[in-house]
Formats: structure tokens, sequence, C-alpha cells
């Protein structure tokens, strides 16, 4: 108990002492949220919260669909997945239909983490190969394989020598018409070293928005050359939907508007909108592969309640519209954003797609500015809305907010922003 904070009370304290040193909360005065709905977040004191940051309530807090549809299936029965189901079958029907007619298997897991850990482990065994190639923010999740793929993480040390790290795209100083170029090139740096050292290419693997990087999303297009040059190489493109995936990007998959397919797509946080599902996607050639080499065997993944949840999930996508909704929302929020350079400091690039933004928060030379983000997403919390931040500098504002998300949310945050950067002499 040495380490324990003498400012932290209440819940925080019993949270840090029973928790100890993994007991991570947001803010100072952490938050505790008694209940929600749709966009937002309502506190034990009873103060509303405009949620600007959670992706995994993607169709809304407390949606009722999801969770009448998750009640109904616990009551009735939710066994392990060595069962028949034929819910399971039908989710796993519908959701596979919304990708190209090549990656027609899925395996179902409960977090992104596992999704990453088995799609890497299907990679080296369809490959032979061990290297891996991932930008240099990337996250990918928390198990030992991913952690070594998710430079993110890192607090002392670095990734293993089979993990290679590329930029991510940086349109500050490169050009939008030589993103493909720059990036392709990083690619075959990184493939050189990998054969050079005798690991060769398994998987190129990264986030298709490139979240934890800071938020990339253009020139559609950008990534196609380097995916083919790991192909040319004998390795695989896993494509980590597990943020940009279920609509947030304007489509249903971050990949579609880069016109390429990748080997393997994980899935996450969104899928079951916080009930736990996640799965692996992939072509049943690899998948293939793997399963003569080692069984795979996962308890809750893909249970008849998970896939019952899934299924509400992409009934609510498509009956509230929500897909189209992500992509108009997210345009009329950026040209507001966009709008507040000119009459406040601080905001540089206003970038992304759908429901999906990242603002850039820089200092009066036009650096990177971190102590700004953290006074802007404290001071947004005082404005009643949730955010947090992203990229190498923890400077980029991540606007990822619920898909039901409208102009009137939109509205009520930019005009926070404005009044935070305003009290911060912005
Ligand atoms: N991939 C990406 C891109 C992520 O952002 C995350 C979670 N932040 C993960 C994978 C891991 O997912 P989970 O926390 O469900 O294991």
């Amino acid at each position: 108990t040495d380490a324990l904070d003498p400012h932290i009370k209440g819940e925080a304290l019993r949270r840090q002492r029973l928790f100890g040193a993994a007991s991570v909360l947001f803010y100072r005065e952490p938050l505790e949220i008694a209940r929600g709905e749709g966009c937002w977040l309502m506190d034990v004191r009873g103060e509303r919260y405009l949620d600007c940051y959670n992706n995994v309530p993607s169709v809304g807090h407390g949606h009722p669909r999801v969770a009448e549809a998750v009640y109904q299936q616990l009551k009735r029965v939710n066994t392990h997945t060595r069962y028949l189901h034929s819910l399971v079958n039908d989710y796993a029907e519908r959701l596979l239909a919304t990708f190209p007619a090549s990656l027609s298997n899925i395996t179902f897991t409960c977090t992104g983490s596992e999704s990453n850990d088995l799609a890497l482990r299907q990679a080296f065994s369809f490959t032979g190969r061990r290297g891996v190639i991932v930008t240099e923010g990337a996250y990918h999740g928390n198990s030992d394989l991913v952690t070594a793929v998710s430079p993110s993480s890192f607090r002392r040390g670095q990734p293993p020598r089979w993990v290679k790290t590329i930029p991510a795209p940086d349109p500050l100083h490169v050009p939008a018409t030589q993103q493909a170029e720059v990036f392709d090139s990083a690619v075959a740096a990184a493939i050189q070293a990998l054969e050079q050292e005798g690991f060769g290419v398994a998987a190129l693997l990264f986030d298709s928005i490139f979240s934890s990087d800071g938020v990339y999303a253009d020139p559609a297009g950008f990534i196609a050359p380097a995916v083919e040059r790991v192909r040319r190489h004998g390795g695989l493109f896993i494509c980590d939907e597990v943020q940009p995936g279920f609509g947030r990007t304007g489509r249903m998959w971050g990949f579609e508007r880069h016109g390429v397919i990748p080997d393997l797509v994980t899935l996450g946080k969104p899928m079951g909108n916080g009930f736990p599902l996640a799965g692996v996607v992939t072509r049943p050639a690899i998948l293939e592969r793997f399963c003569q080499e080692v069984g795979y065997f996962n308890t809750f993944g893909g249970s008849p309640a998970a896939a019952a949840a899934g299924m509400a999930v992409l009934d609510a996508l498509e009956q509230e519209q929500l897909i189209q909704r992500a992509q108009q929302s997210g345009d009329y929020l950026r040209v507001a954003i966009t709008r507040l350079q000119a009459s406040h400091g601080g905001i540089g690039a206003v970038r992304g797609v759908g429901l999906f933004t990242g603002v850039e928060l820089l200092d009066e030379a036009g650096q990177p500015d971190e102590s700004l983000a953290t006074a802007v997403i404290n001071g947004l919390r005082d404005e009643k809305v949730l955010i947090g931040a992203a990229g190498p500098h923890a400077n980029v504002l991540k606007v990822r907010p619920p898909l039901c998300f409208g102009t009137v949310e939109a509205d009520f945050f930019v005009q926070a922003l404005a009044k935070s950067l305003q009290r911060l002499g912005r």
C-alpha cells in the first residue's frame, strides 16, 4: 500500500488496493458511470456526458435490441462451441456475406487480442516464416505474442528482432500523391531486413485506420502496393479491423476503401456492442494448414449468446442505417472542427473518415503539443465531453463516438472544444 496515491479516495482507492499497479483509470478524478443511452453516459451523480470515445458500444450504449437478444438467449441456453446451434451458423453466414468471397471461413474468439494472436499463428504456419511488419505506433493486443507486435505497449526495451516497424503515414511531410510509394518503400526495407536476418516475411499487420498511430485514412488505396509486395515475398496481409470495422469508416470494413482483399481479417470491439465477441476471418486454405498442426478451441468465443449479440448489432446497423449515418455525421463533424481553425489556435490537421476523426493539436511553433491535448481532454470533461488522444506524441484527439452520433452531438462537441481552447487562451 506504500504506492497508494494520497489524492485517491472512495471507489478509486478501493480499486487501487484491489488491482494494484495495473489499476489504470481515466482522469485524475475518475468517472463512475451508472448508465448509458445512445451516445450519452450518466455518472452516479446524475451528470450527463457526451461519449466521443467509446467504439465498443458502436450501435449505442444500452442498446435495447442487443440487450434483449442476449437476455433471451442466456435464459434459453448458452453452451460452449462444440455443439451445433443454428443461430451461430446464421450469424457466421450473415457476417461472412459482408466480406469478399475468398474470405469464407471464420473462427470466433472473445477479444481482439485473441484474434490477432490466432491470425499471426495462422500466418506463421501457412508461410513457414516468422517475420512480421507493423507500424511504429501500433497496438494489436495483450498476449505475449501480440504484445511483441505492439510497439506502443513497450515502456522499456523493444520488440523482438522478428518484428520490424515502419512509420505510419505522414501527411504533414509527405504529399498525398507520394503516400503509397513511401509506405511501400518502408515495407520493402523491412522485408529486406527480415530476409537478411533469416526470418522471411510471414505477415504485414496493420489497423486499416492506423488508430493508435494517430488516425490516417488517406489517400484511399495507398496501402495496395505494399500489400502486393508482401505477397510477392511470400507473406500475408493481416488486416486489423478491431477499430475501423463494423461500419465506423462509413463502409462495413476499413480495407474496402483501399481496394485490397486481405488474407486474414481480425475483428473485435464493436462486434457484440460490449458482449465479448471477436473473430478471425480467413481463406479456408490458411485455416486448414493451421488446423493440421494444432487444435484450436475457444470456450466462450461464438457461443449462442455471443451470436445473438452479434446478430442484433448487424440488425441495428441495417435498420438504423448507422453506416450511412457514420459517413454523414463524420463529414459534418470534420467540416465543423475545421471551421474552428479560423477562430482558435492549436488545431492542426483534422483527418479521418466516417466516425473516426483525428484532430492534431499543435503548439505555437506548429509542433505536436501533448500538454495542450491533455489540457483539452480535461477541459472537455468539464464541458461534459469524454474523449481520448492517440499518436506517438499523444497529441491527436481521437473522436470515435458510437455510430448513432448525429449533428446535435457534433455541434455539442464542437462548442465544447471551442470553449476549452478559449479557456486555455488558444
Ligand atoms: N487491435 C486494435 C487495433 C485495438 O485497438 C485493440 C484494442 N485497443 C486490439 C486489437 C485488442 O483488442 P482487445 O482489447 O479486445 O484484446
